[in-house]
């Protein structure tokens, strides 16, 4: 029998992540302080907040990106320069995306380690996290990973390869043992290119955010970051970080993405068990909602939905969804996969 995993931030959070609501904080800290981090804060504060910082405190990443997302779409100033805006958003994507890095997120206790001999092969995980835990701890237990739907380029197969150094753990052809991953609001280690509309994946290593504008340097992005397809000896596409930013507009726009969340579909409907794992089905999050309502609704089954979330979490809303098929273990993650123990 095959099992859906689906994991959010509070899956992560224990490898090093941060979790949804300490973004803001964890990126403004006062240990971490850079000259574009203070040029940031300070055009934030002054762009959206009238002069006031306290938005680092009680705001949210969301808020802040949703902001400027409406601003640049609308344009409803006539003086602001909105390629300033787009520099300063980007920015800040880029401080969230490296809080998300294997290095700063490699903090894997035993929890994960018996999660990672729970994970059988043919389970597939939904993720909505940007960050490579899962796929670090699948390696880790020499365990196969694919992506479904995203298509690759071997780059590692090219003369520049040293470019863009190491292994990838990445297979590029699913295997019967291989574990599906579905990164259903992209990955740090994915770029899409803006012409073809094709995503690929990098090592794991590869995972900087390109800020337009910023100088080479500043960036620090492969030189391989560039759509092979697209690119012309006078002309190169450069990649863009396949990121879905966490903002109200959110972009669906790629084809491979779209195809992504409709395999991702079907599978949560042919689930017998679904396990949400440090996942709260956020309010904000329209599309997840109705994703899993649509594939409860297709599911020709009796599910059993289980909940990771921790003590004291409202469950309603996978109620809602599942009605009483969900049972509610109000167990932390680490004393879940403790009482799940081989
Ligand atoms: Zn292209």
């Amino acid at each position: 029998m095959n099992s859906v995993f689906v994991l959010g931030s509070g899956f992560s959070s224990g490898a090093g992540a941060p979790l949804t609501g300490t973004v803001l904080e964890t990126i403004f800290h006062e240990g971490r302080v850079t000259r574009q981090l203070s040029e940031l804060k300070s055009y934030i504060s002054a762009f959206l907040y009238q002069g006031r910082s306290d938005w680092v405190k009680t705001s949210s990443l969301e808020e802040v990106l949703s902001r400027l997302d409406i601003i640049r779409h609308y344009k409803p100033y006539p003086h602001v320069d909105y390629n300033e805006v787009i520099y300063y958003e980007e920015l800040l994507l880029k401080e969230f995306t490296g809080l998300l890095t294997p290095e700063r997120t490699c903090r894997l206790e035993d929890s994960y380690r018996i999660f990672a001999d729970i994970i059988n092969s043919g389970d597939l995980i939904i993720t909505f996290n940007y960050d490579l835990v899962i796929e670090n701890l699948l390696t880790g237990s020499g365990k196969d990973f694919f992506y479904p739907d995203l298509s690759f380029v071997d780059y590692g197969a090219l003369p520049q390869k040293r470019s863009i150094c190491v292994r990838s753990s990445v297979n590029l052809c699913e295997t019967a043992s291989s574990v599906r991953i579905f990164k259903l609001h992209g990955s740090i280690n994915m770029y899409y290119c803006p012409v073809c509309g094709q995503i690929f994946c990098f090592p794991e290593s590869v995972t900087a955010h390109p800020v337009p504008g910023a100088s080479g340097k500043e960036n620090d992005i492969p030189a391989l970051l560039k759509c092979l397809k697209c690119s012309r000896q006078d002309q190169s596409i450069q990649l863009r970080h396949f990121i879905i930013a966490p903002t109200l507009f959110k972009s669906y726009s790629l084809p491979a993405l779209r195809s992504h969340w409709f395999t991702a579909l079907k599978t949560l409907a042919g689930a017998e068990e679904i396990f949400f794992i440090g996942y709260s089905l956020p309010l904000a999050d329209i599309l997840s909602y109705q994703l899993f309502d649509f594939a409860a609704r297709l599911a020709n089954r009796k599910q059993s939905v289980f909940l990771v979330n921790g003590p004291g979490k409202h469950h309603q809303r996978f109620g809602q969804l599942y009605g009483d098929s969900v049972c509610d273990t109000a167990m932390t993650f680490e004393d879940w996969t403790e009482s799940k123990k081989r």
